[in-house]
């Protein structure tokens, strides 16, 4: 942005914006989209950077908050808005997906998140029936809870909810030194392929209680909420030690545990729902 003499004292740290300045990295983010002619959508788009790259092959929704950087790349894409390729919201993403869709069309997520939001918007991004894909870049540990595999000591309730619907994947790390202001973390590229959403607060609430501790034993984090006799019973009949840490089961079981523990209130749930159909 021809306007902006100094990036680092431009940046405003209220929404974490550390600036990607590395033309190579913004390539290799382009090449890991799914290859398709779905939308894109843009969290962030910052001062453009890897917007206008995405805009030579998409067509691209972008959602930004600080106003000055809205008027920069409304000024600086005035083209593309003409021509449509690139439509441009101006204010908090996460307000707009509260009140509506993010889009009302199935799309790509790519985006450089804002670090502050970051694991909120990907949990949105993988309930939203629209989004098909999640490609961000985020702080490499919150990109490694969402990506591990069970057995792995970073395998999280984030991890759960990931390969419950699609597979998650650390593409590449990337430093510090590639973003103005520098970040004080170690970033990394996440891409989640998702095959369908699912959107269930009573599992993710299973899955906050199943890691309450993640060093402790799986089953003395359950008997917080649920009978240590029903939890052994069912640890034995899926033939895993009484001992299993949270992170050693693997996310089937956690479906198979959260549908039997709750067994009472889910069959009371769908007696309501459908009473509640029959009513209407
Ligand atoms: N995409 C640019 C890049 O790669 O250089 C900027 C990335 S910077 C890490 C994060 C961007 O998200 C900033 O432009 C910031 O203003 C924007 N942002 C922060 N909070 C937001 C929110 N709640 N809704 C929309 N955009 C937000």
């Amino acid at each position: 942005m021809n306007t902006i003499k100094n990036l680092s004292e431009f940046a405003n740290k209220r929404y974490g914006q550390n600036f990607l300045k590395n033309d190579a990295i913004i390539k290799q983010i382009i090449q890991s989209i799914p290859n398709d002619d779905l939308r894109v959508a843009e969290i962030g788009p910052g001062l453009g950077d890897l917007t206008k790259e995405l805009v030579l092959t998409r067509n691209v929704t972008a959602f930004e908050v600080d106003k000055r950087l809205c008027e920069h790349l409304q000024r600086l894409f005035c083209d593309s808005i003409d021509d449509e390729t690139l439509e441009i919201n101006c204010g908090d993403v996460l307000k707009q997906w509260e009140d509506n869709l993010l889009l009302n069309e199935p799309y790509h997520l790519v985006a450089n998140l804002p670090y502050y939001i970051a694991t909120n918007i990907i949990l949105k991004a993988l309930k939203d029936e629209n989004c098909q894909s999640i490609l961000v870049m985020v702080q490499k540990e919150v990109a490694q809870k969402f990506s591990a595999n069970s057995g792995e000591k970073a395998f999280s309730g984030l991890s759960v909810l990931t390969q419950t619907v699609g597979y998650g994947e650390l593409l590449f790390d990337v430093g510090a030194e590639n973003f103005v202001p520098p970040p004080k973390v170690t970033s990394s590229i996440l891409l989640i392929r998702k095959k369908r959403s699912e959107d269930n607060s009573d599992f993710e609430e299973f899955l906050k209680v199943a890691f309450k501790q993640p060093r402790k034993k799986l089953s003395k984090n359950l008997a917080t909420h649920y009978n240590r006799d029903k939890i052994e019973a069912l640890l034995q009949e899926l033939e895993v030690s009484l001992t299993i840490r949270p992170h050693e089961a693997e996310t089937s079981m956690y479906h198979h545990l959260y549908n039997e523990l709750n067994k009472d209130n889910i069959d009371e749930r769908a007696k309501q729902q459908s009473s509640k159909r029959a009513n209407s």
